[in-house]
């Protein structure tokens, strides 16, 4: 798959992601998987468990909070960690606030496509943007802030919504001789996915570990991220398949 392929696609997918919808409903199928061993070769990367997107936030995911132990957990079968944080100037082009009579979750055409509109989130220094108190990595080796282009949103660990802009994490992995990532955290249907369809792309072997994520869920967009994932290769598994 060409990577115009996969912005096109991408694309839809956050054109279809208009209104708010109640996440849930019947649990996804699980697929089955051997038991994984992460070496040294292998990075979690931990997107975006910030207090923002968990309850008490300014755009919580539903039962964000749930996946703060699994993370905790799974830790201990790494050997490097990374954390992301959304971490935006006052004023961002990806808040509704920003532009004149938008709400949340409405979109917007901006110099680099379709933009969905946020509440005011994540920004830079505050509380709301700091990592949330019971996460507990202690071993984690490099902390990846994104999003702080204030005309530019990112979604991604990777690279920025422009599609241009690469936020370094790939030269770093790649330093490191780290080719396989086991991506965690927050929201599944947006960071994480675009996070995990960019380290695809850019050829690192990539698991999303479902039960370590929690989704936002605007308008399908949690079955089309899942469905974008498992075409670009994406593996699905569980925590309890990491040993
Ligand atoms: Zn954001």
């Amino acid at each position: 798959m060409t990577s115009n392929t996969i912005n096109l696609s991408r694309r839809g997918f956050v054109q279809s992601a208009v209104a708010f919808s109640i996440a849930g409903g019947a649990a996804s199928p699980v697929l089955a998987a051997d038991s994984v061993k992460p070496g040294a070769n292998s990075a979690l990367i931990v997107i975006d468990v910030q207090n923002c997107f968990i309850d008490g936030g300014t755009l919580p995911v539903k039962g964000g909070a749930e996946v703060v132990p699994i993370i905790n957990k799974l830790a201990g079968s790494f050997q490097n960690i990374v954390v992301t944080q959304d971490w935006h100037t006052p004023g961002h082009a990806s808040f509704a606030s920003a532009h004149t009579a938008k709400k949340p979750f409405e979109t917007i055409g901006l110099s680099y496509g379709t933009q969905v509109l946020w509440p005011d989130h994540c920004v830079q220094g505050s509380d709301d943007a700091a990592l949330h108190k019971d996460l507990k990595l202690p071993t984690a080796q490099l902390i990846i802030r994104k999003g702080f282009n204030k005309g530019v949103d990112s979604y991604s660990a990777f690279e920025e919504a422009d599609r241009k802009t690469a936020t370094g994490l790939a030269a770093y992995l790649k330093a490191r001789s780290i080719d396989t990532v086991f991506l965690v955290g927050l929201a599944t249907d947006f960071c994480v996915a675009w996070s995990a369809l960019d380290a695809r792309k850019l050829g690192f072997t990539t698991y999303v570990v479902e039960d370590a994520t929690r989704a936002i869920d605007l308008n399908g967009s949690l079955a089309a991220a899942w469905k974008q994932m498992a075409e670009a290769g994406v593996k699905r598994i569980q925590a309890s398949d990491i040993s």
